[in-house]
């Protein structure tokens, strides 16, 4: 039995959050752990109170001091506050890996039961189009940068192969859109097939993100861990839940370097909140994560088995079960589990659960050297209504005077000027590609501002993006139609 006292954060948070923080402690206690918790707020109330992260202070000290927290989900109430409290969590600590174990309990009715459904997905939790950075462009035009880093990727993929060798799990597979965004989810798959060597023990193979979600619905029981950036991640963890019975039965880990915060996937879902009719078992199993991960295997596996004999017996949490017999309420079902805490199942075998050895990857910024940089040209952004033709001619004549020459334009990613001869729909934000009239001119920021000059004088730009060739490899993409 494991005796080492560990202090917790604990934040029940909003809607069914205090029912299935209660059902957890409850159990998580009579199972015998030697844990003190530490209870704090975020959230709704704290929003209200007119906190605009919605995370207090003595929140962020708590889990700073404990370096683990079980929490209830959170919400950011409307008219209050800009950004959500998860994600002020998830930045503020780093909490870069996002484990989501997808699985299926014998006794648990589904359309998928007796599949033997026993997947994990590790989803990148901090980059992506998560980072935030959006922009109006136009006042018709939006954008939103998806940012993917290769020390991101290296971070997560090292994570996703660890927890692999934590849990005695045999396959890595990442899926990405790298077909279609060759340099964000391209950086993903390129770093996967890196990495993947250096764990022989564990067999890898990359799949397309969207075949990856055909897959899930027709063959999960296929998959092992699956690795992926935040936003497929995030789609594919709930397509999971749903073919193991609803979101009520799908925990998670926020995996940092130094901090990590267990958590269901669900949200506060405030219609139930405060009915006793939902289910805790996704919170529980985050809390059985959190055991393993301050090394409490033995109790982990004592409140394991208690769930799994409590489905067994046919009791099943009442809000995912609706009109199923067995089906029970949240305290009824905890009480239930209590009651089998120290039963064993006869469907679950323990993994020979190990503890996760958190990849040690480099923090420097500039995580990726290169040998040689060049600069090849610049595309400028330019917001116009004219003609393909009129607007490229103008911008032809415009940098006559400069060493750089218009080479195309293109609209939302397609060639429009020079015309290929096809005609677009086009908008008025125009991506406009220069590239130098002597290739062997070292191009320098001056000679960039002389063409903003030019440009300005007759039109509107918006952004400007330098043209690399990073040790020999061009770092742009071309436009459709663009040879
Ligand atoms: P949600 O709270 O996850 O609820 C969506 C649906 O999922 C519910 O209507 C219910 O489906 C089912 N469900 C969720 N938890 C369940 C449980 N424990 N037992 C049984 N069924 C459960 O999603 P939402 O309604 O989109 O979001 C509500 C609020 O939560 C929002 O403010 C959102 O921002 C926040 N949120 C917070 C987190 C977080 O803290 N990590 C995550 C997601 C959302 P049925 O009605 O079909 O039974």
């Amino acid at each position: 039995m494991s005796t080492k006292k560990h202090t917790i954060t604990l934040i029940p948070g909003d809607g069914i959050g205090p029912e299935v923080i209660s059902a957890t402690r409850r159990i998580i206690d009579a199972a015998g752990a030697s844990i003190e918790w530490e209870l704090c707020e975020a959230g709704a109330e704290v929003f209200k109170k007119g906190l605009s992260s919605g995370v207090p202070t003595e929140t962020i000290d708590s889990i700073k001091r404990n370096k683990v927290a079980l929490k209830g989900p959170l919400e950011t109430p409307i008219g209050y506050g800009e950004k959500s409290a998860n994600v002020t969590l998830r930045k503020l600590f780093e909490t870069y890996g996002n484990i989501r174990p997808v699985r299926q309990f014998v006794g648990v009715p589904s359309q998928y039961a007796s599949r033997n459904i026993d997947l994990v997905i590790v989803r990148e939790n901090v980059e992506d189009l998560y980072a935030g950075i959006e922009y109006m462009q136009t006042p018709g035009v939006a954008q939103c940068l998806k940012v993917i880093t290769r020390k991101g990727c290296e971070k997560i993929i090292r994570l996703a192969f660890e927890f692999a060798r934590s849990e005695g799990r045999k396959r890595v597979t990442c899926a990405t859109k790298a077909n279609i965004m060759k340099f964000t989810e391209g950086f993903m798959k390129k770093t996967f097939e890196d990495i993947a060597p250096e764990y022989p023990d564990i067999a890898s193979d990359h799949v397309i993100i969207d075949n990856c979600a055909h897959q899930l619905v027709r063959r999960p029981e296929q998959f092992d861990v699956i690795v992926t950036t935040n936003m497929n991640g995030d789609i594919i963890s709930d397509l999971g839940s749903a073919l193991i019975g609803g979101l009520g039965f799908a925990p998670g880990a926020n995996i940092g370097n130094e901090v990590s915060i267990f958590e269901a996937v669900h949200g506060s879902a405030p219609k139930y909140a405060g009915k006793n009719i939902i289910n805790p078992t996704a919170v529980l199993m985050s809390g059985v994560m959190m055991l393993r991960h301050i090394g409490a295997f033995d109790i982990a596996d004592k409140v394991e088995h208690a769930v799994c004999v409590t489905f067994e017996e046919g009791k099943h949490p009442l809000r995912d079960m609706v009109g199923n017999e067995g089906s029970v309420s949240t305290t009824a079902f905890t009480d239930a589990v209590i009651a089998n805490l120290g039963r064993t199942s006869t469907t679950w075998n323990p993994k020979p659960f190990k503890p996760i050895n958190l990849p040690q990857v480099s923090g420097r910024p500039d995580f990726v050297q290169a040998k040689e940089e060049r600069l090849f040209g610049v595309d400028i952004f330019v917001e116009s209504g004219l003609s393909a033709k009129e607007f490229g001619d103008s911008l032809s004549a415009l940098a006559e005077v400069t060493v750089l020459k218009l080479k195309m334009v293109s609209n939302r990613g397609v060639m429009v000027y020079p015309s290929v001869g096809v005609t677009p729909d086009i908008v008025d934000h125009n991506r406009c590609r220069f590239i130098l009239k002597d290739e062997n001119y070292a191009l320098k920021d001056e000679d960039i501002f002389n063409l903003l000059n030019q440009i300005a004088s007759k039109h509107k730009w918006m952004h400007v993006e330098k043209l690399k060739i990073i040790d020999g490899v061009p770092g742009f993409t071309k436009a459709q139609g663009e040879d």
